[in-house]
């Protein structure tokens, strides 16, 4: 998956700021945060997005909201924060990787769309 940005990001072959690694998952912040706190998380098997989830690989999934409350506790997101995940052209979806982000650091709106 040479073409795709986060696969290419886990790879170090572009720049991030890593703020968690292990085996299967990596995070970073956001090149354009939307909050004081955004956070990407994703699998490091390039999974196309939500409808790439299968029985095959969610268990990935099910890692990273495992992670996500760790990663939020390191940064300190005592007043709570919001995990969102895009699917496809409709909800915004820009890097057809599948990525959680974590948004926190401030009353965050409430319209969710
Ligand atoms: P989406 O719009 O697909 O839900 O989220 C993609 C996110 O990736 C956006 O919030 C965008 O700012 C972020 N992003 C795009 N390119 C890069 C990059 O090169 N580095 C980092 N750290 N974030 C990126
Ligand atoms: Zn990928």
């Amino acid at each position: 998956m040479n073409d795709c940005l986060f696969c290419r990001i886990i790879a170090g072959e572009i720049p991030s700021t890593k703020v968690y690694e292990d085996e299967t998952v990596f995070a970073f912040r956001d090149i354009n945060p939307q909050a004081p706190t955004h956070i990407l998380v994703i699998p490091k098997a390039h999974i196309s997005g939500c409808d790439g989830v299968t029985s095959e690989n969610s268990a990935v999934v099910a890692h990273i909201f495992e992670v996500i409350p760790q990663i939020a506790k390191a940064e300190n997101l005592t007043g709570g924060y919001r995990v969102v995940s895009n699917c496809g052209a409709d909800a915004g979806q820009t890097v057809p990787h599948l990525h959680f982000h974590i948004l926190g650091g401030k009353q965050l709106a409430l319209d969710m769309a």
